[in-house]
């Protein structure tokens, strides 16, 4: 565990990644601070959940409104920090947010309503029993750098709407962005003690870890997962892990292979390939494969590299040079194993420090990095397939299994498919959109991880669940209440026998013979 002394000499240096210029720096929250915060946060939060739901959808509403009026100040902001185009930064970070908020307004107050739960066990009938919604408590949350603003606001929304508070510990790339979330919150109404940004780097997040916490959720890394899932297991933390991709793409004979290949270069370089659910590995059927290359070619050609500020510029730079340089290695161990690099394949320092070409590699194979690696970069690596059952193989052939995308004219086709292939998300004839849609459960399989953020299952996620069971004759004690002995046993066949025997006659005898355990009992 890291001490005090250790992460407070951490300086945590906000930067934009386009220029390399310093926005602000920070000291990195201490453990004793960090600690100090979900003390705070754990003792406000029964106030927070004793408000109710509808005044909390109120306050949603609010930052809703506000998030709508600073739409582009907050854009910029994301864009400084985590080097974006403005445009994705509007829509996959501000517009991600106020659907999330609309969805929460719109159905926060039904899906968190006790549930009656209606049951069919007639030795029981005289129990009614109800789901009961709680909220956890202080909700931990660990973010990546790569959707600074959208991560962790979704999943806070989900957690405040339930009555949680929470602490955020978002990435030392991206604390700028954390605290512009915070301050909309804040004006919103959330009190300051509900909702705080511990900002630090991995001591830090292990420190949010050891504190008071109830439930942590974790966006980042499957390496970090990893160890984030044995600190939690040590004190049997619930968490939610929502880790990285490795997306295949599966382009099947009948696809439109101009709209297959504007797909596959949006899914592969948006967010400069820095995104969880990016096109990772592209797979063709053979008989379009230089068709579709060619394609991708043509369209990747076209694209503006550059500073996300300005208009135009449609893939802005990595977001660090360690990142940089894993994205390089691996297209240099493809390119050594006989890849054909048809795009790209190299930095471009004459734009800035950052900047990677936008890469397409054909004639990969499974051997390769870039294949099993999540890259986590502006590279599009294609090979080619020859049956639909191959693909499916090929697209299972990874550690990770958080989303997919099959391409075809035929939807039941792509349907069938789709079921086949291990991930948690798999979508048919689109990429990467799928987390705008707030309705739908975001998450992973395999190494992608642990649990759902977004809609109905990510608002599931932020509350225990307690089954509150309450009998509707006080007076009669059960049946089963002891008393053994030969006669309650053939009583108690008799009470089975009610149930589950074949035939009218032996269910009506079955149910008479246990009746007597019934008179037993009130004669006492
Ligand atoms: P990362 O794992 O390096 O860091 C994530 C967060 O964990 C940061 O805030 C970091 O400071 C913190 N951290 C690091 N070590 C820690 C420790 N020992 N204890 C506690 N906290 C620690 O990931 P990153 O580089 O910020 O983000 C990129 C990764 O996130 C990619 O793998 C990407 O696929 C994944 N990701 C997944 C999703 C998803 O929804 N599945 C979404 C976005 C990003």
């Amino acid at each position: 565990m890291a001490t005090d002394l250790q992460i407070a000499a951490r300086k945590i240096v906000s930067t934009n990644p386009a220029t390399g210029e310093t926005l602000r720096e920070f000291e990195s929250a201490s453990e004793a601070q960090v600690h100090a915060a979900v003390a705070r946060a754990q003792a406000a939060q029964p106030a927070w959940a004793e408000m109710g739901v509808r005044k909390r959808i109120a306050i949603l509403r609010e930052f809703q409104l506000q998030l709508h009026r600073n739409k582009s100040e907050v854009a910029q902001f994301v864009t400084r920090e985590a080097g974006k185009p403005y445009v994705e930064a509007l829509l996959t970070e501000v517009l991600v947010v106020l659907d999330a908020a609309r969805f929460l307004i719109d159905n926060a107050f039904h899906l968190l309503r006790d549930e009656p739960v209606p049951h069919g066990n007639l030795a029981m009938k005289t129990k009614s029993g109800r789901v009961v919604r709680e909220p956890y408590g202080v909700i931990g949350i660990i973010a990546p750098w790569n959707y600074p603003f959208s991560i962790p606001a979704t999943e806070s929304l989900a957690a405040l709407v339930a009555g949680n508070a929470v602490v955020v510990k978002p990435s030392e790339f991206t604390s700028l962005t954390a605290i512009q979330l915070a301050s909309l919150l804040h004006q919103a109404g959330v009190p300051g003690e509900i909702f705080q940004v511990v900002v630090g780097a991995g001591a830090t997040g292990a420190a949010l870890i050891n504190a008071a916490i109830d439930k942590l959720v974790f966006t980042g890394s499957v390496s970090t997962g990893k160890q984030i899932a044995q600190a939690a297991a040590a004190r049997l933390l619930p968490v939610v892990l929502e880790l990285g991709g490795k997306d295949a793409m599966l382009v099947l004979d009948d696809a439109d292979i101009e709209v297959a290949a504007a797909g596959a270069v949006w899914g592969a370089f948006v967010n400069a390939g820095q995104a969880c659910l990016s096109v990772e590995r592209c797979y063709v059927r053979r008989s379009l494969y230089q068709p579709f290359l060619d394609a991708c070619m043509r369209r990747t050609a076209r694209l503006r590299v550059g500073n996300g500020m300005e208009p135009e510029i449609e893939i802005g730079p990595l977001i660090h040079q360690r990142q940089l340089r894993n994205v390089e290695s691996q297209v240099e161990d493809a390119r050594a194993q006989g890849a054909r690099v048809l795009a790209g394949g190299k930095r471009l320092p004459e734009i800035g420090a950052n900047y990677y070409a936008p890469t397409i590699l054909a004639d990969v194979t499974h051997r390769m990095r870039i294949m099993r690696e999540e890259t986590f970069g502006p590279v599009l690596p294609v090979m080619p397939f020859d049956s639909d059952d191959e693909a499916v193989v090929l697209a299972n052939d990874s550690d990770y299994g958080l989303a997919a995308s099959v391409w075809t004219r035929n939807g039941a086709r792509g349907d069938a498919l789709a079921r086949r292939i291990q991930a948690g998300t798999v979508m048919v004839n689109d990429v990467v959109s799928c987390f705008g849609i707030s309705e739908a459960p975001h998450g992973g399989m395999k190494a992608s991880g642990i649990g759902r953020s977004h809609g109905r299952f990510g608002l599931e996620e932020m509350v225990r669940i307690k089954y509150l069971d309450s009998d509707r004759l006080p007076g009669i004690e059960k049946i089963w209440w002891y008393g053994y002995g030969k006669a309650f046993a053939r009583q108690m066949e008799g009470l089975l026998d009610g149930q589950f025997a074949r035939g009218l006659g032996r269910r009506l005898r079955g149910a008479l013979r246990a009746a007597g355990a019934l008179r037993g009992k009130k004669r006492g």
